[in-house]
């Protein structure tokens, strides 16, 4: 379904992360053939695993929580970070970052499902980071937007509430603090089974894994 669900982005105007977590090498290479870079993992041993045997022009996403320590790791190269869930590990990016000498693009990734099983900060804990953010003046990470998982339900409506609920996290931060900030764009929101839905509800980049290798 890989091409079906790159034209449907495509034509949305929406960004494709493949996400390619349990899958082998050469099932990469195949996506990576048919035109696909960016490429999402949510585990940081197996995303270094495989970076080592693929082409260096893939775009790597860190999608799934990442703990402080393994961030050093993976400072160097990392295209994006989308799973920022706490303070301390913001903190430790920047200075990760900063260490490796570039600037490191992260989202923020928002708790938006009913679950208690999922990372996530609620709006206060985001104003936290932001402002810790805004007063830095060594700032080696850049904030470009959120990311958020919907519940794994059935029940659309539920899953487009869910959706909604953080695009409207994102209008109103936009507004209050990134306003003249035009990196500060991206909602990372949709996976195999939502991603219509997500881009319906503003998604500007879409996380699907298991659809693509149907
Ligand atoms: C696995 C995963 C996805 C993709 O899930 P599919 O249902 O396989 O499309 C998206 N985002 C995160 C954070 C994931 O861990």
């Amino acid at each position: 379904m890989f091409n079906d669900v790159k034209t449907y982005t495509e034509a949305h105007h929406v960004r494709l992360v493949a996400v390619t977590k349990t899958r082998s090498v050469d099932d990469i290479l195949k996506l990576y053939q048919a035109g696909q870079r960016d490429m999402g993992e949510n585990r940081v041993q197996e995303l270094l695993a495989k970076k080592e045997q693929l082409p260096a022009d893939i775009q790597w996403h860190l999608i799934g929580h990442l703990q402080s320590n393994k961030v050093k790791s993976i400072a160097p190269f990392i295209h994006l970070i989308h799973s920022v869930d706490s303070l301390e590990l913001y903190q430790t990016i920047n200075k990760e970052a900063k260490k490796a000498g570039r600037v490191i693009d992260v989202l923020l990734q928002f708790y938006i499902a009913t679950e208690e099983t999922k990372f996530g900060l609620d709006y206060r804990e985001a104003l936290e980071i932001i402002s810790f953010h805004k007063n830095n003046t060594e700032n080696f990470v850049r904030i470009v937007g959120v990311m958020g998982m919907a519940s794994l339900t059935e029940n659309e409506t539920q899953i487009r509430k869910e959706f909604s609920k953080l695009k409207t996290y994102f209008d109103q931060l936009k507004e209050q603090f990134f306003a003249n900030d035009s990196n500060f764009r991206e909602i990372s929101m949709g996976m195999s089974s939502d991603y219509k839905t997500a881009i319906e509800e503003g998604s500007t980049m879409v996380r699907v894994g298991s659809l693509l290798f149907r």
